[in-house]
């Protein structure tokens, strides 16, 4: 039998955010690579083979997951939180098609999509995504602080919501305050933050906070920010939790 690879996105947590398609793909496979805690959510038929992987070699996975489709006919499930195509394994594994060997390019490919975690936070607090929005990494592992520093500006300036995954890790304390630092510069103290934690697992955690207030001690590597903009609103709503939302018309410049 020939091989497969399918990079299949699990969702933010919850089994009943893997979608019907995601399940299928995960049935198919012989072998699943992802990382550890990932794979820990999956109930695997016996005769499957799960490698656990570090969550920073990407490309040795990428490569791993290729050769053993390539050059053994394997059906493989390489299998990533949210989506696959965010900040996670499908680009890392074309980047490998693109650099390796010719037969690579070949291999029977499929990419499923999965619910990646802004879109998770935003469903749990409201709508504030509700107009323009961007995603921002902001480890600076793979790109440098300059180039994520530049592009908080102009997704202030442009009148953008943001989603920041990578927030803030061990290795990277400090990068959270910088990037409120700069755009507490640029955007009214009021802008509604929110602080989204590891969303619809059983340590889930939600905080609704300001540009001004917002504490980066709150923030840790499970945590995505959304970041509102001035048209953001926040309805109060007494004895239960705001509901934020952007609205879908805005009335002039921002
Ligand atoms: N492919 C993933 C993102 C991988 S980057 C996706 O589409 O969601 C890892 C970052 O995603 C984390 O640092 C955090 O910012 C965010 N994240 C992943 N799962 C999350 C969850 N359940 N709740 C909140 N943020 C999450």
């Amino acid at each position: 039998m020939s091989g497969h690879l399918a990079i299949i996105g699990l969702g933010p947590g919850p089994a009943d955010q893997i979608t019907p398609q995601a399940a299928a793909a995960l049935a198919r496979a012989d072998w699943l690579l992802g990382y550890g805690p990932y794979l820990d959510r999956l109930h695997l038929a016996p005769h499957q083979r799960i490698i656990p992987t570090d969550n920073r070699e990407e490309a040795a996975r990428a490569a791993h997951a290729l050769r053993l489709v390539a050059e053994e006919g394997r059906q493989v499930a390489m299998v990533t939180g949210g989506d696959p195509g965010v900040f996670a394994m499908a680009a890392a594994v074309l980047e490998q098609m693109e650099q390796g060997p010719p037969a690579w390019r070949m291999v029977d490919l499929q990419i499923i999509p999965g619910i990646t975690a802004m879109l998770a936070v935003a469903a749990r607090v409201g709508a504030p995504l509700g107009h323009d929005f961007c995603a921002i990494s902001l480890s600076d592992n793979l790109k440098p602080w300059s180039v994520i520093e530049n592009r908080l500006r102009a997704a202030a300036t442009g009148g953008f919501v943001m989603a920041f995954y990578n927030p803030r890790s061990k290795a990277r304390p400090h990068q959270l305050g910088q990037a409120l630092a700069l755009l507490r510069d640029l955007l009214p103290g009021t802008v509604p933050v929110i602080f989204g934690r590891a969303i619809g697992r059983p340590d889930e955690n939600v905080i609704f906070t300001t540009l001004a207030a917002a504490d980066p001690e709150q923030v840790d590597m499970s945590t995505c920010v959304l970041i509102g903009t001035a048209e953001t609103r926040v309805l109060e709503r007494p004895g239960l939790e705001p509901l934020v939302y952007t609205p879908r018309s805005i009335a002039g410049p921002v």
